[in-house]
């Protein structure tokens, strides 16, 4: 199928972040005063871009070590609060809270893969919130089946949960996380509840992000900074990659478990995933952003009249590439807020009335103008055609993208839904033919480089989707495979 007139799934044109991961623990052992359910619900609500298929909560760290409280639903937070499943989880004594958002690549979206997990064991229960990939989960899982275990979802984090649960028989938590994760290979964020401990964990390359921060009684772990600030906690630190951090009551402490760690934070991201309001290993997300828009000029500038980005991707880009280009900055496209993922569209009419519902020129600021119009990313090319076509019809005289990354070529195997190679526009025309396809007087990409540069200027950067070199190998297929 023409990726220009691709399935509905693909109509906003985006990679998709697989999980956002937020567990709070109380520092001292007993219960404390504000309710963590609450808390928990602010940060999951605030990592709400992170995922939209599925949320959950759970509670332990209770007296009973065998003891958990969970509520899960399909969809967003919202729906996990309008379940009233929430409101009745009894939090009487618990001292620890995990909870997840959850957009699916391994495992399917249904709620009985919503995370976090639970596992039940001697030493009580377990429970595991996972952002990321695992390589080589087909593998271990097969091992573990051969072994005897049974798992319940198709969840690549099933596998972690188990391989942890079985060591925490004989070992301490974190020497049964340890364990665990010296065993995986892949992306991990991991919020994991054992032995009435919460524990964080990052991998090796520090792919997925990860933080820790404090509030009151609390010590928070969160995948983005946002969610820190939208519950009004203070930011301690991120988790460097290959670090394991244990907090309970007692305190908390990192340590680094890998020997050989080597940055590789997903530049992702920085362009598209995280939040602008985020900082991720010592670098805002915005910054990030308006930099890439002040490198895009650099190498690819162009005579306009109006700088202009995309609704809501495009637009901290567009800023910077009005600032290095002295173009001035305004509004083309009005984007329509409620046309959402679940919109389903049966037949190749209703795909394209979709496209042309989530945006409109805005007539009066394009009409005899020449525009830039900047994006983050084209992944399938399904909106562009459209918004280039609207913003003619509007009157624009000539609409000249800008795209703030490189093209997406390859395929990610680190937590990110990527299309098959086949669908990735930029693996099937060259620039030329993709900026006559959608319409455009003129179409460039960020360089690598001028992306490495806008982010820090040294390399610490997956950039594998772009380039098709990852921080570690492909995923290892099962035996039979
Ligand atoms: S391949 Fe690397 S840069 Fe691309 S989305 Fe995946 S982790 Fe991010």
């Amino acid at each position: 199928m023409n990726s220009l007139l691709a399935p509905v799934e693909a109509a906003d044109d985006k990679l998709h972040e697989e999980c956002g991961v937020f567990a709070v623990c109380a520092k001292k052992d007993s219960a404390p005063s504000v309710d963590p359910v609450h808390v928990v619900l602010g940060g999951l609500t605030a990592l709400q871009h992170r995922g939209q298929e599925s949320s959950g909560i759970i509670l332990g760290g209770f007296e009973d070590p065998a003891r958990i409280e969970v509520a899960k639903s399909a969809g967003l937070v919202a729906s996990l609060i309008d379940s009233g499943d929430v409101l009745r989880l009894d939090r009487e004594g618990a001292t620890v809270a995990l909870g997840h958002v959850r957009y699916s690549t391994t495992g399917g979206s249904g709620v009985e893969n919503a995370q976090p997990l639970v596992a039940h064991t001697k030493k009580g229960a377990v429970a595991l919130a996972h952002n990321g990939n695992l390589v080589n989960s087909q593998l271990l899982r097969e091992l573990l089946e051969e072994g005897g275990s049974v798992f319940r979802t198709q969840s690549d984090s099933e596998v972690m949960l188990n391989l942890i649960a079985r060591s925490l028989a004989k070992k301490s938590a974190l020497e049964a996380v340890r364990d665990a994760v010296r065993t995986v290979q892949g992306s991990y964020a991991l919020a994991v509840l054992a032995d009435g401990k919460l524990i964080a964990a990052r991998d090796k390359n520090g792919i997925r992000p990860l933080c820790v921060g404090e509030l009151g009684e609390y010590w928070v772990v969160s995948s983005e900074t946002c969610a820190l600030d939208a519950i009004g906690a203070k930011f301690l630190r991120d988790v460097e990659p290959g670090e394991i951090i244990v907090a309970d009551g007692e305190g908390i402490a990192g340590s680094n478990q890998e020997e050989k760690t080597e940055t590789r934070t997903c530049s992702f991201e920085y362009i598209y995933f995280a939040r602008p309001d985020s900082v991720i290993d010592g670098i805002g997300v915005y910054g990030a952003r308006v930099r890439s828009g002040h490198q895009l000029f650099k190498e690819a500038p162009v005579k306009a009249d109006l700088v202009t980005g995309v609704p809501d991707s495009g637009i901290p880009a567009a800023a910077g590439f009005s600032e290095a280009s002295g173009i001035p900055y305004g509004m083309s496209l009005v984007k329509n807020r409620y046309v959402g993922r679940s919109f389903i569209a049966p037949n190749q009419d209703d795909r394209e009335r979709r496209v042309a519902l989530k945006h409109n020129a805005l007539k009066e600021a394009v009409k005899g103008m020449r525009i830039v119009l900047i994006d983050d990313s084209i992944v399938r090319g399904t909106t562009m055609r459209s918004l280039v076509s609207k913003l003619k019809g509007a009157g624009a005289t000539e609409v000249h993208i800008r795209i703030a990354a490189p093209p997406v070529a390859f395929p990610c195997y680190f937590g990110i839904d990527t299309p098959y190679r086949e669908d990735l526009v930029s693996n099937k025309y060259d620039i030329e033919e993709l900026a006559r396809r959608v319409g455009a007087d003129s179409l460039a990409f960020l360089s690598v480089e001028g992306l490495v540069q806008a982010l820090s200027g040294t390399m610490g950067f997956c950039t594998g989707c772009f380039t098709g070199v990852y921080p570690m190998g492909a995923p290892k297929p099962g035996r039979e495979d």
